[in-house]
Parts: C-alpha cells; sequence; structure tokens
C-alpha cells in the first residue's frame, strides 16, 4: 500500500515540504515528469525547484512504452553524476506508471521489459511521489506500472512498484475534458464492476470496491455541484484502486488489452468501447453503464473493429484470451468452457 498520502484542494503547495526532507544533496535533484498539458500552465510555475532539479514534459498521446522508459533512464544516467533524489509524476495514468517504471529502473539492471510480470523487481525503486491530475485509473495507488513491450503489454507487478507518496489535490482535475473525463471516470467504475463480480473477491477488495461503485453513482448518474463530483471521483478512483489491488479485473480488460494491442486503443476508451456488449458477463453494470453515457451525452466511435481482417480479430483475441488470471476472476475455474476464440471475435465485431 502507499504509505503515506495527502488528500485536500491546495494541497499541491505542500510538495516542497514533502520533498525537503528527501533531498539527498544538491548534487542529486528531483526529476519531475509531467504530462504535456500542463507546459506553460500556471502548475508548471507551482513546481517546486530546487538546484539542479529538472523537469522532462511526457507527451500522453500514447500509453508507456518500455523502450521509453529506458531512454528516459538512459538520460538521466547521462546528464547527471549521482542518482536523483526521487522521481515526481505529474498527470494521468500514464505518466504515472512512466514515473513509477523510471524509479524502479534507476535502481535496477538491464531493461524494462525484463521486469514485466510478476514480483521480478529485486531492488527498492527511488524515492516516488505520484500527483493525479485525471481520476480513474487508480494508478496512484495500484502495485503495477502497465507497460507496452516489444512482445506484450504487461504491468511491473512488485512491491517496490507503489508511490512513497501521494498527493491527492483535486483542483488539478479541472481542466480534463468531458469525454476524457467520462472515459478516464469509466475504467474505475469498471474496475469495481469487475472486481465485485468476480470469483477472486473477498472482504478486504468488497470493501473499497462498493465504496468506489456507490461514489461512481453519485458522480455520474447523482446531482453533485462540479466541485463535489470532482472531489468524489478521485477518492473514487483510489478506492477503485485498492479494490483490485487484491482481487483482478475481468473480461472488459482482458478485451481492452487485445483492442490496445492491435489497434493502439487507449486504456479508458477501450474499456468503454468493449463494456457496452458485455450484458451477458455483467447485465447490471452495463445497464448503470448505458445510463451514465446516455446522461452525459457521450458518443463514441463506430465501426472500430467491424471491417478489420481476420487475422486481426484473431491476435485481439488470442491476447485476451491469454490474460487468463482475469479471466478466471470473471468465470471461475472452468472459464475455458464458457468462452472461446469465436466468442471473443464476435465480440470484437460489434465494436
Ligand atoms: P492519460 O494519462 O493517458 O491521459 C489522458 C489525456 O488526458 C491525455 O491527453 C492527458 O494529456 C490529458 N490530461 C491529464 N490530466 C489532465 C488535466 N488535468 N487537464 C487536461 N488534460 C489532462 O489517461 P488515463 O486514463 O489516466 O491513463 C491511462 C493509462 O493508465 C494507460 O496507460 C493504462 O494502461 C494505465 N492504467 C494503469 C493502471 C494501474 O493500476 N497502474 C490502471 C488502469 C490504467
Ligand atoms: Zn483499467
Amino acid at each position: 500500500m502507499v504509505p503515506r498520502v495527502i488528500y485536500g484542494r491546495g494541497s499541491f503547495g505542500q510538495l516542497a515540504d514533502i520533498l525537503l526532507p528527501k533531498r539527498r544533496n544538491s548534487e542529486a535533484p528531483f526529476i519531475f515528469l509531467v504530462d504535456d498539458f500542463f507546459e506553460g500552465k500556471e502548475l508548471e510555475s507551482r513546481i517546486p525547484w530546487l538546484f539542479n532539479d529538472l523537469t522532462i514534459f511526457i507527451s500522453a498521446a500514447e500509453e508507456p512504452k518500455t523502450e521509453q522508459v529506458d531512454a528516459l533512464v538512459a538520460k538521466i544516467k547521462n546528464d547527471f553524476d549521482e542518482l536523483p533524489s526521487g522521481i515526481i509524476g505529474i498527470g494521468g495514468g500514464t505518466v504515472l506508471d512512466l514515473s513509477k517504471a523510471v524509479a524502479i529502473m534507476l535502481n535496477n539492471k538491464g531493461g524494462s521489459e525484463e521486469y514485466q510480470g510478476w514480483d521480478l523487481v529485486q531492488k527498492p525503486a527511488l524515492f516516488h511521489v505520484g500527483i493525479p491530475t485525471i481520476s480513474g485509473t487508480g494508478a496512484e495507488v495500484s502495485r503495477t506500472a502497465v507497460l507496452s513491450g516489444p512482445e506484450r503489454k504487461l504491468g511491473i507487478n512488485s512491491d517496490y512498484t507503489t508511490f512513497d507518496q501521494v498527493v491527492l489535490d483535486p483542483d488539478l482535475v479541472v481542466t480534463v475534458p468531458k469525454d476524457q473525463w467520462f472515459f478516464t471516470g469509466m475504467d474505475c467504475f469498471i474496475h469495481c464492476v469487475e472486481s465485485l463480480n468476480g470469483t477472486y473477491l473477498n472482504a478486504f477488495s468488497q470493501s473499497y470496491g462498493e465504496k468506489a461503485f456507490d461514489l461512481c453513482e453519485e458522480v455520474f448518474l447523482g446531482d453533485l455541484s462540479p466541485k463535489e463530483a470532482e472531489d468524489k471521483l478521485m477518492m473514487a478512483s483510489w478506492h477503485g484502486g485498492m479494490s483490485i489491488a487484491y482481487s483482478q479485473v475481468g473480461v472488459a480488460h482482458a478485451l481492452s488489452y487485445g483492442l490496445s494491442y492491435v489497434l493502439g486503443t487507449k486504456h479508458g476508451i477501450g474499456n468503454c468501447l468493449v463494456f457496452q456488449h458485455l450484458e451477458e458477463f455483467y447485465p447490471e453494470g452495463v445497464t448503470l453503464f448505458k445510463k451514465m453515457k446516455e446522461k452525459h451525452q457521450i458518443e463514441f466511435p463506430k465501426n472500430v473493429c467491424a471491417n478489420l481482417p481476420n487475422s486481426d480479430l484473431e491476435t485481439m483475441a488470442q491476447i485476451a484470451l491469454s490474460m487468463e488470471p482475469l479471466w478466471e476472476n470473471a468465470l471461475g475455474k472452468d472459464w475455458h468452457q464458457c468462452i472461446d476464440q469465436e466468442k471473443v471475435v464476435a465480440i470484437y465485431k460489434k465494436i
């Protein structure tokens, strides 16, 4: 679990105080990895630089890749004589995952693709801080950093991945565009549905999942003020992340990974494209999801897969079906008897 967290509007202003005791010396910088949306914006001027600290702006146009992590690590090692005092990630799931991976790889040998999997990291990461600027993925709280590698999209899952400190400041999300707010927010809602309806569920996951589910209902179907909705979605993301930390995601995430691998579809929208066709697996969740989509008048792209060659659809299905723990969580130990390649391709064709 994340050992330290502060929450509240304006809490970003405490970052200087948080970092000061963690600064090893004036030659060991803090590296701020910041979503490039904030380049030239007010937030940039509030970053508490000292000495030779460095800000690197990161584009979230594509999700993080192992080669991007390795290139950043090489640059940081090349530019400084000392290892950094720490890594600060400021952005959405893309920048948060990248920051976790960079903090790990600055202290571990080899390339990041060697660590995709479970508990392969040998040495602790550098001190790393996560500051989300959009709510939903739960990346701020989870013990994984999802990366696309040459062979697969898979997280670096380890006890060293989790941030040492998180700053939850709802003021940072006010500029998120509406569609993106919905897609990333639905990632949280779908985490809850998959966790709460999964066979891996336990009291720990259930208690966080139910809270996150209720908060999502309030945010997306209630009559909250914009500020209340921002506050509550930030906490829903946190609880949703905690819920899957001790259980697993399910059918939507398995299919969304296939979509992302072949078409590069981003996580939030990919989940939504898939989830709308999963009534068979999550009837109540999909009904609520459709209500939310309608209330906020969100349009999804159409004919995303309808005209793809069969070979692409088959690759997607193979990637999806290779995520065994997700299927086992969703459908139980005998999941092979409930789903096969043909059925998965049929779902993709509806998208
Ligand atoms: P994102 O980080 O890709 O950002 C989406 C868009 O929103 C980008 O264009 C970004 O620039 C913009 N944005 C972010 N904050 C903004 C702000 N305050 N104002 C205006 N624009 C802003 O989106 P995401 O949905 O948060 O993250 C997706 C990534 O998270 C994927 O790579 C996925 O694999 C990963 N993920 C990780 C976990 C985990 O547990 N580690 C869980 C789910 C998803
Ligand atoms: Zn997700």
